[in-house]
């Protein structure tokens, strides 16, 4: 079912295609990784300024978040575009964040651009750190989104998707502590950090076969100990915990913090541990909102295919956004199927003209579907309806389904 785009919208979206370009090449060849987007932060929040939105730069306390407002002509909701422009350590933009800016603000600018008098509140929303930074949580917590009705976004993929469900997931440094001694001389004076690294990791794997086929147990050694003639004082892992709900993440980490404990027990040490960012949650996605945005790219030959069980998933802190407000989530193809996410082929993609076209198409379906949420209000009330059911559907879920 195809819902038609204005003309004038898919014209100011196309009459912004070569700024689209060069952003998200320039961004794309200067990569910034979490809370560090300074160049990205000044570029996206200057275009905004110089269109007419009123720019709040360092928002909430965060030097490279941003929101940007516009008001239009009447009484409205508030309707928020989300920007990502992060990129990875080592890798750069192989998460395609680059094209998610560039996308996001084109899609923002060719709303106010063809439609200056659009009732309501345009909000862009300028989000860092997502790569493990939990910025949008970090927003959510202190305010950014307490006046914004939905908010809308997208993100580059191997596959074109409305939606995709996403995990809960924890990230956690787990340190053990244990005794220094000269590893020849007198070893047993000593108490290896590294051996109960060890084995926690060895009872994670052990525990594989026995936890839900939802979870997902990864992680690496960050610091095994100093020298090898020396039996390790301090060892320390970085590891992710995740699971389809909040519910089943809480009971893996209490075993995963029993398997630490045991580990430290067998071996003589000490463990402790931090959560290193906020928690993510799961992802609610509004169904209202991503099958009329597939109902516009299908307008414009681009087929965004339903979501199915069978796809693989990540998480992203805007599951957290999504248990407060009505949000989407889409994902938009930009090389082969099955190229994995965060890698350097997914980098090359991020930087193709293909794209660049695949992003301008999605970009006018965000900027219609923007206008939808703006100017009809029975479209809103179907969004905000589906959001209270989802919403309670999910705190009534039984938490022993598994
Ligand atoms: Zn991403």
């Amino acid at each position: 079912m195809s819902h038609p785009v204005p003309d004038d919208l898919r014209r100011a979206v196309h009459r912004l295609r070569p700024d689209l370009d060069s952003l998200s090449i320039d961004l794309h060849t200067m990569p910034e990784t979490r809370f560090e987007e300074h160049y990205a932060a000044e570029q996206l929040a200057g275009r905004l300024g110089a269109a007419g939105f009123e720019v709040d730069k360092g928002a909430c306390g965060l030097p490279t978040a941003f929101t940007a407002t516009r008001r239009g002509a009447a009484d409205g909701p508030t309707i928020a575009v989300l920007l990502e422009y992060d990129a990875l350590p080592g890798i750069g933009h192989g998460c395609g964040h680059n094209l998610i800016a560039a996308g996001g603000l084109t899609a923002a600018l060719a709303v106010a651009a063809a439609r200056p008098d659009h009732p309501g509140t345009l909000k862009v929303i300028g989000t860092p750190g997502e790569e493990g930074g939990g910025g949008k949580i970090l927003m959510l917590e202190r305010g950014a989104f307490d006046d914004v009705d939905a908010a809308v976004m997208f993100h580059p993929a191997d596959r074109s998707l409305r939606a995709r469900h996403a995990l809960a997931a924890s990230h956690l440094r787990i340190a053990f502590t244990g005794v220094a001694a000269h590893a020849a001389k007198a070893p047993w004076d000593g108490r290896s950090a590294a051996a109960g690294a060890q084995l926690f990791l060895t009872a994670i794997d052990a525990m594989r076969q026995f936890v839900p086929p939802t979870a997902r147990l990864h992680g690496i050694v960050t610091r095994g100990g100093d020298a090898p003639n020396i039996v390790p004082a301090y060892s320390e892992l970085d590891m992710y915990v995740r699971d389809a709900t909040s519910e089943g993440l809480d009971r893996l980490l209490t075993r995963v913090l029993a398997a630490a404990e045991g580990a430290a027990l067998a071996t003589g040490t000490a463990f402790e541990y931090a959560e290193t960012a906020p928690r993510y949650t799961e992802r609610n996605n509004n169904m209202t909102m991503a099958d009329r945005l597939a109902a516009h790219t299908a307008a414009l030959g681009l087929d965004l295919e339903p979501p199915s069980a069978s796809n693989p998933a990540g998480s992203s802190d805007i599951g957290n956004v999504s248990t407060r407000i009505p949000v989407i989530h889409p994902y938009v193809q930009i090389c082969p199927r099955d190229t994995p996410g965060h890698s350097e082929q997914m980098r090359e993609a991020a930087g193709t003209p293909q794209a660049r076209d695949a992003t301008e198409t999605i970009a006018t379906g965000l900027a219609a579907l923007v206008l939808d949420l703006l100017g009809d209000p029975d479209f809103l009330a179907a969004v905000r309806e589906e959001f209270r059911s989802s919403a309670s559907a999910s705190s009534d879920r039984p938490l022993d389904t598994r």
